[in-house]
């Protein structure tokens, strides 16, 4: 079992469904490796939505352990309408036509897509791919609202199956009425993360941003989820807008060619190290464990680069929402995560580093942004140096421990906060280790209270050394100035071995 805070540095992502709805499950699953729940808009009901999500939390509590909720919007997924005798075989060269009329049912190859405003968007020449790439066609003429199509790649067309059209720009708003109420279950239940699905621009975010502020929760977190080739193309921009991104490997399979997901990868997570904001690689990661308690060699590999690529999670989809192994597949990618650690520690962190320097902004102008970055850095070369216990951050909005945790180095980090909102969302960000500690106001006190509690936790011992990093004076968000090589005890914060009885805490004196 790979749970102990320091064993395991990159997070798991489970997606809950029927197979891990069960007590016994999601504890298994919890104390194996999981970190964030993930709540997928897409199937189930509010009701039982609710149920999972105070079932994850309580579980948690119980296990203590720090796992943060995400709500997975469905976002403007096209699909055909019902079909009446299904499967329909078409092979190339057939010709078919897709309309909104309502009763269209697939009978002489003139299939429903219920989605007037996708048709809308359609111009003749451009592609479709239906049911994840499988079905190809071609638009060749507008018959009024109706597209007449040439089948290009055939196949067994299905109802519900999903529409994408990789060469149309669509004008349909990314947020359906849908997506709006599952917001407004989102926010009420206290989710910690709303990702957004098929975002093409910062605007699609805003949009969502906006909605959050409406109802009154403009602080939550957003995810977003990059699955078409518009977010690839505006991927700067939507950065800035988001606080968390998805290689959605999906959808974006389907969207751009199977071929450069990749290359996507490996590039989303790049700019997200950069920016020090998460990234969670997704889809397809364990799939054959969906129905094999083993995984294949090649997606042990697959978990294992996109870990060496920089992602800070890595999730789980099929093979936990309705697989047969859901706690087998958290462990494995446990451990696989833990092996390819220690190799990346020993064998890519060099290189990596030499990565960093080259693309981390200039540190001769002095501004904040820069203290921090040099500050941070400094934490994690010194820490790694000194073979320190934990480097600890002291961090209201976890901005510090992000900028530390992208240097990726090979000591722990704790971060100590009074915010549990940002401890849940730290749940979300490679190797660091969020902690609740009681308010402080001063240096001393700071490092009193995170000691303390460290040391309840049995995560420090008398004598161990720390690295602290803080930004002071406290309250002021986004800088960290304040950097200290600690020794544990030494201001006699925690009672020495053997000498607990004659000591008593300093805020207790
Ligand atoms: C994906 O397409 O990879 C993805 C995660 O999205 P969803 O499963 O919600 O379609």
């Amino acid at each position: 079992m790979v749970r102990k805070f320091d064993v395991k540095r990159t997070k798991i992502v489970c997606t809950i469904g029927p197979s891990s709805s069960d007590e016994q499950v999601l504890r298994e699953m919890i104390r194996v490796g999981m970190d964030v729940a993930r709540i997928n808009f897409s199937h189930g009901d509010h009701e039982t939505h609710r149920r999972n999500i105070e079932l994850v939390r309580r579980i948690a509590v119980e296990e203590n352990a720090v796992v943060a909720i995400m709500g997975d919007l469905q976002g403007p997924k096209i699909r055909l309408g019902k079909l009446t005798n299904e499967p329909i075989p078409i092979k190339k060269g057939d010709h078919l036509t897709l309309t909104a009329r309502k009763d269209a049912d697939g009978t002489n190859l003139v299939l429903p897509l219920p989605h007037p405003d996708f048709l809308a968007d359609i111009r003749e020449g451009h592609r479709l791919l239906l049911d994840d790439g499988n079905l190809e066609f071609r638009v060749i003429a507008r018959q009024g609202d109706d597209l007449v199509c040439e089948v290009v790649v055939g196949g067994e067309l299905r109802s519900r199956k999903g529409v994408s059209a990789p060469e149309s720009k669509l004008k349909i708003s990314a947020l359906t009425p849908k997506d709006i109420e599952d917001v407004k279950f989102a926010l009420d239940v206290g989710v910690d993360y709303v990702a957004m699905s098929f975002v093409r621009s910062a605007n699609d975010l805003r949009e969502l941003r906006w909605l959050c502020k409406h109802l009154g929760k403009e602080e939550v977190a957003l995810v977003a989820k990059i699955e078409k080739r518009e977010a690839i193309q505006s991927f700067s921009e939507i950065l800035e807008a988001t606080d968390a991104v998805m290689v959605a490997r999906g959808d974006l399979g389907v969207e751009t060619p199977a071929e450069a997901v990749p290359i996507h990868q490996k590039e989303i997570i790049r700019q997200c190290n950069e920016a020090g904001k998460p990234v969670i690689t997704a889809t397809q990661m364990l799939q054959s464990m969906v129905d094999n308690p083993r995984p294949t060699r090649a997606e042990a590999s697959d978990v294992a680069n996109a870990i060496f690529d920089g992602t800070d999670a890595v999730m789980l989809s099929q093979e936990t929402a309705q697989g047969e192994f859901p706690v087998q597949a958290v462990a494995t990618m446990a451990t696989i995560a833990v092996m390819a650690e220690k190799h990346f520690a020993q064998a890519i962190r060099p290189e990596r580093g030499r990565w960093l320097e080259a693309a981390l902004p200039d540190l001769f102008e002095e501004d904040l942004e820069n203290i921090s970055i040099a500050t941070s850095r400094a934490a994690s070369l010194i820490a790694d140096l000194l073979n320190a216990r934990l480097i600890v951050t002291a961090s209201y909005t976890g901005m510090t421990a992000r900028l530390i945790a992208r240097t990726r180095p090979r000591t722990s980090i704790l971060c100590a906060t009074t915010n549990e909102q940002t401890s849940r969302r730290l749940a979300m960000v490679w190797g660091v280790h969020p902690m609740i500690v009681p308010q402080f106001t001063t240096i001393d006190e700071m490092i009193e209270r995170i000691v303390v509690a460290a040391h309840s936790a049995r995560m420090v011992e008398h004598g161990d050394t720390l690295v602290l990093v803080a930004g002071v004076p406290f309250g002021m968000a986004g800088q960290a100035n304040f950097l200290k090589i600690h020794r544990v005890g030494e201001s006699q914060e925690v009672p020495a071995p053997g000498m607990a009885a004659n000591l008593t805490r300093p805020d207790q004196r």
